[in-house]
Formats: C-alpha cells, sequence, structure tokens
C-alpha cells in the first residue's frame, strides 16, 4: 500500500492511438502551461477529476497488462505537475510489468522540455522509456505521429523505448490515429489529431445532434468543466 493519490481526469483501456499497440491510458488532472489551442481543456483544472489512490491505479495496470497490454501511456493534463504520486505510482508500474513474460513500455507526454525539470519532475521522467516533451504550438503543424507541434520531440530513454519506438520517430501517418468516445460527460478524444480534424469532428456532432459544449477540447465558460469527473472506461478499441 503506497497511500498516495494522484489527482486523475480518466483512466482508459484500451488506447490503441497513443502509443504502438493496446494500451492502459492515464490522463493526469491539472495543467499550468495554457497552450493555446489546447484539446485538452476539461484537464486544466487542478481542482477537477479526482483523487485516485496510486493503489488503485497500480491495480488497473495488473489488470491491464492480465489483459494484455503493450504499454501504459500517461497523459493530461501536465502529468509532471505532481511529480511525487507520479514516480510513486511508475515505481509500482516498473515492479508489476517486471513479472510479465511481454515487455510493456511507459509513454510519457509532458508539455514541459527536459531542461525545463526540476529533480522531482526528472526523477517522475526516469521511469518512462519514451518522453514526448514541448508544449503544443499551434502556428507549428506537424504530421509526425504521436506530436502535436512541429518543436515537440519524442525522446527515447530506455533500450526498450530505442527498440521499439525507433521507427515511429519519422513516422507521418496518412491518417494520425485517433479514437472517439462518449460519455455521461461529453465526447472525448484519444490521440494528436492535425490542425482542422477537431472543427470537422465538431461539424460532424452538431449535425447528429450531440450537445456542443459537450466536448473537452472546447474552452468552457460554464460549468461544464467543473462538473466533469474522472471516468474509467474499458471498451472494445475500435479506431474512429
Ligand atoms: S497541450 Fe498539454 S501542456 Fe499544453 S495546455 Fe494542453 S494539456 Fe497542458
Amino acid at each position: 500500500m503506497t497511500g498516495e493519490t494522484l489527482r486523475v481526469a480518466r483512466t482508459h483501456f484500451p488506447v490503441s492511438a497513443l502509443g504502438p499497440g493496446r494500451r492502459f491510458g492515464v490522463w493526469v488532472q491539472g495543467c499550468p502551461l495554457a497552450c493555446k489551442g489546447c484539446m485538452s481543456l476539461d484537464t486544466w483544472d487542478p481542482g477537477g477529476g479526482l483523487e485516485v489512490p496510486v493503489d488503485r491505479l497500480a491495480a488497473q495496470w495488473r489488470q491491464a497488462l492480465d489483459q494484455g497490454a503493450d504499454g501504459l501511456t500517461i497523459s493530461g493534463g501536465e502529468p509532471l505537475a505532481q511529480p511525487g504520486p507520479l514516480a510513486v505510482f511508475l515505481e509500482e508500474v516498473h515492479r508489476l510489468r517486471a513479472g510479465t513474460t511481454g515487455e510493456p513500455d511507459i509513454l510519457l507526454f509532458t508539455g514541459h522540455t527536459p531542461e525545463e525539470l526540476d529533480a522531482h519532475q526528472q526523477l517522475a521522467a526516469s521511469y518512462a522509456d519514451v518522453l514526448v516533451t514541448g508544449r503544443y504550438e499551434a502556428g507549428r503543424p506537424t504530421r509526425l505521429v504521436w506530436r502535436g507541434s512541429a518543436n515537440q520531440q519524442m525522446v527515447l530513454r530506455s533500450e526498450l523505448g530505442r527498440r521499439r519506438y525507433a521507427p515511429y520517430l519519422d513516422w507521418e501517418p496518412e491518417q494520425p490515429p485517433l479514437q472517439v468516445r462518449a460519455d455521461e460527460h461529453g465526447v472525448w478524444i484519444v490521440g494528436v489529431p492535425r490542425l482542422g480534424t477537431l472543427s470537422r469532428l465538431d461539424g460532424d456532432l452538431r449535425r447528429r445532434g450531440l450537445p456542443a459544449e459537450a466536448v473537452t477540447w472546447r474552452p468552457c465558460p460554464s460549468e461544464h468543466g467543473k462538473r466533469r469527473r474522472s471516468a474509467d472506461s474499458h471498451d472494445n478499441g475500435e479506431t474512429s
């Protein structure tokens, strides 16, 4: 029992659009970086989401491993805004993956550059096999997979990370992988869409009569963002 908690926006399994294979995804709640054009506005509020015991997240990771998960993706929000509990969770993740026959990897998205990290953040980041680093800059589009803007770097930190992710460093897919999901809180997406994708999706949702304020990527002057709560979800892994 760790006794630690991590403030989380949502978890999901399987994630197939953020990292290779079928993955357990954790979206950390709270981001102070305020990138213009961020599609995860619902994760900015540091008081949103839910405090989730690290032990519960570790149990979910164990369950995902039992179902053959290829890795863990941590996104947000800004995961390194909670470096202490994140490091405790990732230590558990390492311990549990050591008992598997596969090679599940750890992919961590952060809006910080490596140079910005303090000692606590460096420790948490050190558990990742791969980092995707840097703010989202809407004016610098890219076609590279799993990066939102051209300034963002994919950093391969471990032997596993280098072996598994080297083919993706320069990969520009015809269509970036995306999963579109809906729950009682609204519509949310998994993946890194290209410029223009969200407005097209927004138009599709309007045509289908879905409430426009119930999308996670829209600035929310109403109480919508405050009403959101952490959600754990499982599905069949269809990719839209
Ligand atoms: S793009 Fe990422 S780092 Fe930037 S504001 Fe959004 S959640 Fe924070």
